[in-house]
C-alpha cells in the first residue's frame, strides 16, 4: 500500500528512545522528514544521526522538555525555521507512575498533568499554525490502555492519561474541518528499554531473570501472551496518520494484544 507519506515533515515528542524512537524509525523508512525532541541530549542526537544515516531524510533533534511552555515555543519556531510548515505531530512524551492517591502530593499530580496533558494542548496550539500553512495534517496523541483500564499501581498516570483521551476527542472535532484529522493510540504492554530496566531490578528480588519476569507479565494480562515490540506498534502509527487513514477521525485505537477486558 502506498502510504502517501514521503516529503512530509512529522514531529514526533519523546522520539529518542522506545515507541517514539520506532515510529521515527518507521516513518523515516517512508520518507519522512523529522523533527525529534527529548530532554537528554546525547541520547537525542545519537537517535538523530541514525535515523539520517539509515534513511537519508532530514532530521531535526531538538533537546526539549515538553512540561515547560517555553521549550515547546522555542521548539516550534526551530521547526517552522527548518521545515516551513509541519504535516504529522505524535505526542508521545510520557512515562508511567507509582503511588498511593492518599499519599501523593499536588506537585506530583502537576508534573504528570503537565507532561501527558498540557504537553498535548501546548504542542498542538504550537504546531496546528504550521500544519494549516500544509493545507492539513494529522495528530496522534499516544495514550496507554491505562487511561481505560487501570493499573493499581500507578492512578496519576491512569487519570492523566485518561484526560489525554478526552482532550484528543475535543480537539478531533474542533480541528476536523480543517484537514486535521487527530486520534489517540492506547497500546498495552509495549517491550521498551525502560521495561528491561525495571524486570532487571523486580526480577532480581524474586530470584528470576529478566525475561521470566517479563514473561509472566505478558501471559498473566495480555491474552496475546507476549509483549509487542515497539516496530509492531510503530506500524500502526504509520498507518494512522497517513493519508490512507483519511476517513479515522476522532477516534481510539488499542494495540494491546487482546489486553483490554471491555468492548470499546
Ligand atoms: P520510554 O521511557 O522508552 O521513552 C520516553 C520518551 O519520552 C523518551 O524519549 C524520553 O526522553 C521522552 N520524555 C520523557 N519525559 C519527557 C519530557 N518531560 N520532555 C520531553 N521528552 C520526554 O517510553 P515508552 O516508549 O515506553 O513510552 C512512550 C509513550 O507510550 C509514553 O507516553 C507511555 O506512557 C506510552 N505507553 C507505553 C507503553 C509501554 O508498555 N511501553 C504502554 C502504553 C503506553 P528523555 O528522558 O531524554 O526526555
Amino acid at each position: 500500500m502506498d502510504l502517501m507519506l514521503k516529503g512530509k515533515t512529522a514531529i514526533i515528542t519523546g522520539g529518542s528512545v522506545g515507541i517514539g524512537l520506532a515510529v521515527a524509525e518507521a516513518l523515516a523508512a517512508e520518507g519522512v522528514d523529522l523533527a525529534l525532541c527529548a530532554r537528554n541530549e546525547e541520547r537525542l542526537s545519537a537517535a538523530g544521526e541514525g535515523i539520517r544515516k539509515a534513511h537519508g531524510v532530514r532530521v531535526l533533534t531538538s533537546p526539549t522538555d515538553v512540561t515547560n511552555p517555553n521549550d515547546i515555543e522555542a521548539l516550534a519556531q526551530q521547526i517552522e525555521k527548518e521545515f516551513g510548515g509541519a504535516d504529522i505531530l505524535i505526542n508521545n512524551a510520557g512515562t508511567g507512575s507509582e503511588e498511593k492517591i492518599m499519599d501523593a502530593p499536588d506537585d506530583k499530580w502537576q508534573y504528570y498533568w503537565d507532561l501527558h496533558v498540557m504537553a498535548a494542548v501546548r504542542m498542538s496550539r504550537a504546531v496546528v499554525p504550521l500544519m494549516r500553512k500544509r493545507g492539513g495534517g494529522a495528530i496522534i496523541n499516544n495514550a496507554s490502555i491505562c487511561a481505560k483500564q487501570p493499573l493499581g499501581y500507578e492512578p496519576i498516570y491512569n487519570t492523566t492519561k485518561a484526560a489525554l483521551v478526552m482532550f484528543s476527542k475535543c480537539l478531533a472535532n474542533e480541528l476536523v474541518g480543517e484537514n486535521i484529522r487527530v486520534n489517540t493510540i492506547n497500546p498495552g504492554l509495549v517491550l521498551t528499554p525502560d521495561w528491561w530496566k525495571t524486570a532487571g531490578i523486580l526480577s532480581e528480588k524474586e530470584g528470576i531473570t529478566a525475561e521470566e519476569y517479563l514473561d509472566r507479565i505478558a501471559k498473566e494480562n495480555a491474552p496475546i501472551g507476549r509483549f509487542a515490540s515497539p516496530e509492531e506498534v510503530a506500524k500502526f502509527f504509520v498507518f494512522l496518520c497517513s493519508p490512507a487513514a483519511s476517513y479515522c477521525v476522532g477516534s481510539t485505537y488499542y494495540v494491546d494484544g487482546g489486553w483490554l477486558r471491555v468492548v470499546d
